[in-house]
Parts: structure tokens; sequence; C-alpha cells
């Protein structure tokens, strides 16, 4: 297939922010894709190489991508960057100064998706000496064969930043309209039915391979039986299951049913510990970020304490004080997250325990259908109680409201956040809010948004980013809801410091007006605030009394985690009720 055809899509997509057209757009594209093609493609769609769970990156540098279009274009790196700086996008000046090209030069290869895919992905590949030069070589290749939009398309792809907006829900949808049925207002009842259900074999072949390219490619191959025999594959990793919030003990009841499973909430982070049949194990943060490498206690215990030839376990990691065992807050061992040397040092000054909650696959057996009430037994039965390694997490089956309210003072009294109460029937659903366990921290809860701007700040301040535009989400939106300037440390051994936060946004700069800088919206913070109050200064309507930032919270959540502007307005409501 031509990259120019695939770039006729992006320019469409681009066009319209409405989701119907978008997958109309998508639908009609993919129902011509060549089945050979349709990996690469639905990958490409997303502005991807790999699916979202695979570890690998492409990593360029914007520098990286400058010198490139320089190579290419002619044009040198001087008029590159400030190209660059007056139009905020490399896709855009790759687009300008190939196009201005391109008049003079006409002679060029026609792109193909495969050779563009090819490229991009060798890009992650290639390593060691003389590796910049070949990256470099990659990238002007592609851009020298390119005409101006595939260029901004390319540079755009390389440098994960796509801006086509497609979206989970449009490409599955469009997958069921290229392959099956397309909706319509006067569908029947029973047409209706069929489309639904066609939805949801896409999805849950979705949920359990976590790559639209290969349901894609399923669907039109193999059909609905296809979706329908897809298995569970130990060792990739499954999206996990999500929770929803309760204010009380007896409104969690009223979704969970009664009785109930309740557990503590540790305050640590999401594992997911898949073990192989070859006995392997490799272990997923929340977001499916692969950290096998950076927890060998982990999968030393996986190894050692838990009785089973293959599994996948959800379970909560929490950090814990060497000398006094007890539990510590996820900030004090955020760092292993992303630590690359002296890991096995860090394992044992920042120790875990893992609490196993729950179990998706046992034995080769699928378990993602079986109710929680079995599940649990098996997570009881194959993994050992080993305190400070790694243990069933802690519960009790209660239907009274007074048991529970006694279990959340235990429970934070051993330093946990508060509790998680589970429907003891339910399926466990992949990737899904669905209410089937909540999570139950008490009173005055925290939001986590996502930082969309910043102010550098003044005197000895003068060389951080200190304030910062606070967005919550709506519809896929960001909407502004303040800023907040305390919270961070000066000295970076007093915690979370303006010079960390600073280094994290720097690159992420897409736009600079005297102090105030425009970022790329990816880091996600929790805030503390005294009170929600509306306000006609903010895109949300919304703003918060004294604000101040709790943690950094990138590494666990990422834009389409953070809070809503729905949770603000329950939040703002529950206040008022409160206040009445
Ligand atoms: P939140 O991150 O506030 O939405 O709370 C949900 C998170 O609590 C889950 O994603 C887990 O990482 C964590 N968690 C801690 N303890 C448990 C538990 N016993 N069961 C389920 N999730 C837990």
């Amino acid at each position: 297939m031509k990259y120019s055809d695939l770039v006729e899509v992006y320019e469409r997509l681009g066009r319209t922010s409405k989701r119907l057209e978008k997958t109309g757009h998508l639908s009609d594209f993919l129902k011509n894709v060549h089945a050979d093609d349709v990996e690469e493609v639905v990958l490409l769609l997303q502005g991807r190489i790999f699916p979202a769970w695979d570890e690998r990156e492409i990593g360029i540098a914007s520098q990286l991508m400058v010198k490139a279009i320089s190579i290419a274009s002619g044009a040198d790196a001087h008029a590159v960057t400030k190209e660059w700086k007056r139009t905020g996008d490399l896709g855009t000046v790759a687009e300008n100064l190939i196009k201005g090209k391109k008049q003079h030069t006409l002679a060029s290869s026609e792109l193909t998706v495969k050779k563009v895919f090819s490229n991009i992905r060798k890009l992650a590949e290639v390593s060691g000496e003389g590796s910049v030069d070949r990256k470099l070589q990659l990238i002007a290749e592609l851009l020298t064969s390119s005409s101006g939009i595939e260029a901004r398309y390319v540079a755009r792809t390389i440098l994960g930043d796509l801006r086509v907006g497609v979206g989970e829900g449009a490409l599955r949808d469009a997958i069921v309209w290229a392959n099956f049925m397309r909706v319509t207002d006067e569908m029947s009842k029973e047409k209706r039915e069929d489309y639904n259900s066609f939805i949801d074999a896409v999805q849950e072949a979705y949920d359990l391979t976590n790559d639209f390219a290969v349901v894609a490619k399923i669907a039109k191959e193999k059909g609905v039986q296809g979706l329908k025999s897809v298995q569970i594959k130990q060792g990739k990793p499954i999206k996990v299951m999500l929770a929803l919030k309760a204010d009380s003990a007896t409104e969690a009841f009223e979704t969970v049913g009664r009785p109930a499973q309740v557990e503590f909430k540790y305050d640590g982070f999401r594992m997911e510990i898949n073990k192989d049949e070859k006995g392997q194990v490799v272990i997923f943060t929340r977001r499916l970020e692969n950290v096998t490498g950076q927890f060998p206690d982990v999968v030393e215990y996986a190894k050692e304490h838990v009785k089973a030839k293959s599994f996948i376990l959800d379970a909560e990691a929490v950090g814990y004080d060497k000398k006094t065992m007890k539990y510590l807050p996820f900030q004090n061992i955020s760092q292993r997250i992303k630590r690359k040397y002296d890991i096995e040092k860090t394992a044992e000054q920042l120790p875990v325990e893992v609490n196993v909650f729950d179990v998706l696959a046992y034995n080769g057996k699928n378990l993602i259908n079986e109710p929680f009430r079995k599940r649990r037994e098996i997570v009881e039965r194959i993994v050992d109680n080993v305190r400070r390694k790694i243990r069933p997490s802690q519960a009790i089956v209660t239907d009274k409201e007074e048991k529970i309210e006694d279990f959340f003072r235990e429970s934070r009294e051993k330093g946990n956040e508060g509790l998680m109460i589970k429907n003891l029937e339910a399926p466990y659903k992949p990737g899904a809010r669905v209410g089937h366990m909540l999570k139950f921290k008490g009173v005055a809860e925290n939001l986590d948004l996502a930082i969309i701007g910043a102010e550098w700040g003044e005197g000895k301040r003068s060389k951080w980013l200190s304030s910062y535009d606070l967005a919550c989400s709506s519809h896929g939106k960001l909407m502004e809801i303040g800023k907040a300037s305390t919270g961070l440390k000066e000295k970076p051994e007093e915690g979370l410091s303006f010079e960390e936060i600073t280094k994290l946004l720097k690159p992420l700069i897409t736009e600079e007006h005297g102090k105030h800088v425009k970022v790329k919206p990816k880091i996600v913070i929790e805030v503390g605030y005294e009170e929600i109050q509306k306000s006609p200064s903010y895109s949300s309507g919304y703003a918060l009394r004294f604000p101040r930032v709790i943690r950094n919270r990138s590494s666990e959540k990422g834009v389409s985690d953070i809070n809503t502007l729905k949770d603000v307005e329950r939040l703002y409501e529950q206040q008022r009720k409160q206040k009445a």
C-alpha cells in the first residue's frame, strides 16, 4: 500500500473531531486494506509502531529530527530551528521545507506503508556505535522520498505526536463497521443486537490482546469465530480492571451486593505478574509497561512462592521500611519503577511486599469469566502467605457496615490508603471501570490532574518552572481548573522538587510567551485542596482553593486516567451537601 493513501486518511481524520465521522473514515479505509498490510496500518493509524504494552520505544529526540530535516531538505539546521520556533511543530517544519525543495527535484521513489513502518521500527532497534548516524540516515531516507505532506506525518509519527486523534472507541467501532456491519439510526432491534454483539466480540478480543492491529487482522481473516477464539496469552499483558469510588459503606453494598469482599487498599503500585509455561516471569505496570528488570525480587517471589505452572496475577506492591517493617507511602518506592542501574541495591534498600488480589489465568486456563469468589479461592490456594514478600491481600467477607468501618480503621492504622470493596460474583473485566470493585478512602478526595502549562519562577526560583496550569478532562478534552505552585520542595532531598518537575516539563514545551509556557499534556500530578469553587476564570468552570501538589503520578497514570469534569462536579456537589 502507498503511504500517500494512509496520509489521505490522516488528513480526513484530522479535519473532524466528531467520533462518528472519524469512525466512518476509518472503516471506509480499513475495508480496502489488504490483510497483509492491516497490522502495520492499524498501528500507524494510532501513531504507533509497537502496541502500547510493548516496552520498545522509537526514542528520537527533537534535535535529531531537526538534523534529519536539514539533511533531507537541504536547509541548514539554523533555518530548521527558526521554522520550528515559528510553527511550534516539527511535522509542519518538515512539510514546509520538503515541499519547498520538491519544486526543484521531482525525482523520488514512492513511499509505501511497509517502508515507513520498517524504517521507523529500525529506529527502535539500532544501538551501539554509529547508531546516531544510522538513525539519521533512516529518517532522512524517509523524508527524502516523501512529498511535503507525507513528511509531516513521517516526522510526527517518529516523534510520537501524530495529532489525528484516533481513539480506541472509534477504532473498535471502525473494525466492526469495516468487517461486519455499520450502525444506522433505522436499524431494527434485532440488527442492533447483532451489531452490539460484534462490538462486544471486538472489545473482548482487544481486552485480551491489547493490540488493535492483531484484532483487525483476525476480524478480517477469521471473522467473529476468530475473535471469539482469542485466548489469553501468558507472557503478554492484559488490561487491568479499574475501580469506581464509594463514599460510604452503604453505598458500596448497594453497588457490589451483600456480602462483599473487603480488602486493604495498599498505597503502592499495581503489578500484573505473568508466568508462562516455560517458567519465565514478566511484570507489567497498570499502564502495561514492562518493569520486569526493575523487580528481580518480585520475579523471585513469583517463582518461589506461587504454586502454579503458569499464571497471570493482579497485585499491589507496597513498600515497607526495612527497620520498622511498616508500610511506606507510594512515593518512597516510586523511584524503583524507573530505575535502570544499581537495581539489586535499590531493591534491597526499598523492599516491596506483593499483595496478590486477583488471578486472571492459571495453568493455561482463562479465569476472567469466573466469579471473583472462585478466583479468590485460587489466589489463596496458590499464593503462599509470606509476610513482607508475597501474600494474598488481606481481606474479610462481610455484609455489615460496622465491619467495613472497623476494617477501614485497621487498614489506615497499618499505613494503607483505605479499602477496596468487591463484588464476589463478578467476572474480571479487563480495562473496564464497571463497579465490580470500589475504592473507599473515607472523606476528601485528591484529584489527579494533567499539567498543560507552567510559568518560570521569580528570584531564586527563576531557573524553575514553579507554577503549573492544571486540567481535568471532559470527553477527551482538557479543561483548566487552576494553577498550583505549592507543595513542591526547593531542595530535591526533601521530596518532589521544582527542579524535578521542571526537568520533566522542559522537553514538553510547545510554546513560550514571556514567562509562560504551554506543555504537551503528559505529566499527571495528584493535587490536594481545601475546597472546589465555581469560577468563570477557567474553562472547566471550577477552581481549586489552596491547591497543593501532593505527588507525581505520571508513572502510573496517563492523561486518559486523570479525573474528569464529572468527578469535579460530583465532589463539588458532595462538598455542598456536607456544608448544608
Ligand atoms: P485508584 O488508583 O485510586 O483508582 O485506586 C485503585 C488502585 O488501588 C488499583 O489500581 C490498585 O493499584 C490499588 N489497590 C491497592 N490495594 C488493592 C486491592 N486490595 N485490590 C485492588 N486494587 C488495589
